[in-house]
């Protein structure tokens, strides 16, 4: 059997899309799975648009997903790797006009003149009359004649590759099953290389998949159609066909199209937003494919061994925020203290330097909250809200807040400042959160009051915030001393309010 050879071929014409990560990530596995070799070909020809700092986020994101690639170009310090090489396209122009050359002198591929004014006409033409559009061939066929003449008033030819009007093109997909697609929907022989000698998408890719030996072309369905026209290609090179395999889109819950105007795409906002990559790789890999079973949290090395390309899912998978924060969240209670805690500082630093926080937590600090914070971040982020209000010299609870629904002000005040009563008694014999609850529940009971009422105005008031870690652990976490002053605050600003403010 041949040696596997996939490729991820990303544009560097945008930040690394969550899309192209999931391609990149089913090529990694199937190669890992497979004992064979994935590489990263960086397709860079349309130079207008690619930048180096969009290079450096699609391979700091792979990097950041864990993917390593065993044949590539050279990155930042990294050299490149591979003996089929140079693996950036800009580097392989003489190879293209090798290909042309050589097509162009099989006939299989012809200078064409038309100029754009021309092909617009036609196509306006073609269009009033309901015909599919597609290159009417004007140039097929021109006398030596013909192009000296052309030549002669300056026009300048782009290459065009030779389509056959009538043939059926057939392939086993190895996501889709059989695909069949007539050569006369694609429009006409395909232009490959520009008037200025720049060589387009179609054509540098199966140049380039033929002479680094591809043997599994694994990309996203919106190449579906084009796959027709690089088998021709493939065909007229005289190159092994390889095998294709096109993964289903990924769209919007409302089953749109996933675009980077109405959703997050880019891989560095989820990083930035706190997704951590062993659950963010874990996420992709469940974007249209699964195990079969009910197992969900998944390494990158139980994926690669559980990997198969033959359950992937035909129909387009609907990207499920909900489910990305659940298995983020199980993959950050899989951290030790240690990793976590690493993972925390850069959050907590952005905190501090927005404002929302006034100092950083110790080492120490935060270890000690880990057991209330670290089942409960759906992403490191929220980091922030769960334990910010520790971080703060002062705090204003809004008395809205404060008050219970049917209550007002100044009963919310009684009631803390019973309340308050109660938590200095008891904390005086001891700071623990198993101690100071009973009492607090049996004041619930004499008052007349509901558990969730008092309790809510205690957690504002001492935390400014509707939701908290579990309320005696926040109230230890704060400490006995920090815990009276902020209710004796919150009870003065109660006790300011106005008579009968709800
Ligand atoms: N550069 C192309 C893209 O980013 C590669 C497509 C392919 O895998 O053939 O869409």
């Amino acid at each position: 059997m041949t040696e596997v050879r996939v490729r991820i071929a990303p544009s560097p014409t945008g930040p690394l899309h969550l899309g192209t990560a999931r391609t990149a990530l089913f090529n990694f596995l199937f190669a890992r799975h497979a004992g064979g070799t994935f590489i990263l070909r960086l397709e860079d020809t349309d130079q207008a648009r690619s930048t180096e700092a969009f290079e450096r986020d699609i391979i700091d994101g792979l990097h950041w997903l864990g993917m390593t690639w065993d044949e590539g170009p050279a990155v930042g310090d990294e050299p490149e790797c591979g003996t089929y090489g140079p693996y950036r396209q800009m580097q392989r122009l003489p190879r293209y006009r090798e290909a042309v050359d050589r097509l162009l002198a099989e006939d299989k591929a012809y200078y064409c003149y038309c100029s754009p004014h021309e092909l617009d006409a036609e196509r306006k033409r073609q269009e009033a009359a309901r015909e599919s559009p597609r290159y009417n061939g004007r140039c097929a066929h021109l006398t030596a004649g013909q192009r000296v003449a052309f030549e002669a008033e300056g026009r300048e030819p782009v290459v065009r590759f030779r389509i056959p009007p009538d043939r059926r093109i057939v392939f086993d997909d190895m996501v889709r099953g059989r695909v069949e697609i007539d050569t006369s929907v694609l429009g006409g022989d395909l232009v490959i290389v520009r008037s200025d000698g720049t060589p387009l998408y179609h054509f540098t890719v199966a140049v380039d998949d033929a002479a680094m030996a591809i043997t599994h072309v694994i990309r996203g369905e919106d190449h579906l159609s084009n796959t027709p026209k690089h088998i021709l290609l493939f065909e007229a090179l005289g190159s092994t066909v390889p095998q294709f395999g096109h993964l289903p889109l990924i769209l919007n819950a409302d089953r749109t199209k996933m675009s980077k105007r109405k959703s997050v795409t880019a891989v560095a906002d989820y990083r930035a937003e706190g997704f951590i990559p062993e659950a963010f790789v874990n996420y992709l890999a469940l974007l249209g494919w699964s195990t079969g079973t009910e197992e969900e949290v998944l390494s990158l090395s139980e994926l690669t061994d559980r990997f198969d390309l033959a359950s992937v899912n035909k129909a387009g998978s609907i990207f499920d925020r909900e489910r990305l924060e659940w298995l983020n969240g199980q993959w950050i209670r899989r951290l030790s203290a240690d990793d976590l805690i690493d993972r925390l500082r850069p959050f907590l630093e952005a905190d501090l330097a927005a404002g929302r926080i006034d100092w950083l937590p110790t080492d120490g600090e935060l270890r000690a909250l880990l057991p209330v914070v670290q089942e409960r971040l759906p992403t490191l982020a929220v980091v922030g809200d769960l334990i910010g209000f520790l971080l703060v010299k002062d705090l204003e609870p809004e008395p809205a807040l404060m008050i219970p629904k049917r209550w007002d002000a100044a009963r919310t005040a009684i009631a803390l400042r019973a309340a308050r009563h109660t938590i200095a008694e008891v904390g005086r014999v001891s700071w623990e959160a198993d101690e100071i609850e009973p009492p607090l529940r049996r004041l619930v009971e004499e008052g007349g009051w509901k558990v969730g009422d008092l309790f809510m105005a205690i957690r504002v008031a001492i935390t400014g915030r509707t939701v908290s870690p579990p309320l005696f652990d926040t109230m230890v976490a704060l400490g006995y001393e920090r815990t009276l002053a902020r209710l004796d605050r919150a009870i003065e600003t109660l006790e300011a309010q106005p008579p009968g403010t709800l």
